[in-house]
């Protein structure tokens, strides 16, 4: 497996900005991003937002508004608000040099388990086997064919049992790669994946398709909420109008409402007030209340 992978990523892979470094500023910019953005539009993003902080230091020195302002079109800018915190407690706790190792990168800000152990081994080479919704799905096929998953601490264990230890960062961008471009979660490209000699899935997919059928992992049916007018919506609609040259010094909430709804009155108040305390808790916004303005956090 380890053979056949390698041979396969070595041959040619997608070229993506983040991939031709191993800067580990640079890298976890790019996890940060990846996190819930998808990887075309983390690469129409990623080249501005390092040039205009190329250093964990110059985005630990920025307002936190500049940071936010540069997350444009990423969404979730939660991910800019811990980024900019993450920043400060390395420059206090490691003297500005981001740490190498999986315990102290995943108590930062913003990392979870699977963005240190991403981290460690594509920056720093650490033998650790980051998984994802790819590797996940990669792993379960190849070992468990059409089974459900195992559970998540199995599958971290088998994760770190093929992980190649001399080339551990390439390894995990491998088996993501391999997830992302040849085994999707619908219609596998078997025939031209190398893995398909030792994948459990590979007879059943086959004979899916000799059906005439698309192959599909099972999905639990998840309740589709609409995105437009939901409150994610909203947030990130209020952080846009922030955003904006205009709003340098703040917007009065009446003035949000209204930018923000063109059926906006002063019973609607209470909804927009929720709306901005939860982003101030999330460190997105400034607002002292009432009438006062609200823009973004300096
Ligand atoms: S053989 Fe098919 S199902 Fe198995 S890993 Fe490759 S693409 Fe996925």
């Amino acid at each position: 497996m380890r053979a056949a992978l390698l041979a396969w990523w070595d041959a040619g892979h997608r070229e993506l900005p983040w991939r031709k470094t191993r800067e580990p500023y640079a890298v976890l910019v790019s996890e940060l991003m990846l996190q819930q953005t998808q990887a075309d539009r983390v690469a129409a993003r990623w080249p501005a937002f390092m040039r205009r902080f190329p250093t964990l230091l110059a985005v630990a020195a920025a307002p936190m508004a500049a940071v936010i302002d540069a997350w444009a079109g990423l969404g979730y800018n939660r991910r800019a608000v811990n980024l900019h915190r993450l920043s400060q407690a390395v420059l206090r706790d490691y003297g500005g040099v981001l740490p190498a190792s999986v315990p102290a990168l995943e108590v930062l800000p913003g990392i979870g388990p699977y963005t240190a152990r991403a981290v460690a081994s594509i920056a720093f080479g650490v033998p650790a086997a980051a998984v994802d919704t790819n590797v996940r799905r990669v792993l379960t096929r190849v070992f468990d064919g059409t089974r459900a998953p195992p559970p998540a601490r199995v599958l971290q264990q088998r994760a770190d049992a093929v992980l190649l230890p001399e080339r551990p960062g390439d390894w995990n961008q491998a088996v993501m790669e391999l997830g992302a471009v040849v085994c999707p979660a619908a219609a596998p490209r078997c025939t031209v994946c190398p893995l398909a000699r030792m994948c459990a899935a590979a007879p059943d997919v086959r004979a899916v398709r000799e059906q005439g059928a698309t192959y599909r992992t099972a999905a639990r049916p998840q309740p589709q909420r609409p995105f437009a007018g939901s409150a994610r919506f909203y947030r990130g609609r209020i952080v846009d109008l922030l955003r904006a040259p205009d709003a340098r010094e703040g917007l009065g909430p009446m003035a949000i409402g209204a930018r923000l709804r063109l059926d906006f009155d002063a019973s609607m108040r209470p909804w927009l007030e929720a709306l901005l305390e939860g982003l101030q808790r999330d460190g997105l916004l400034y607002w002292p209340g009432d009438d006062a303005p609200v823009r973004l956090p300096r």
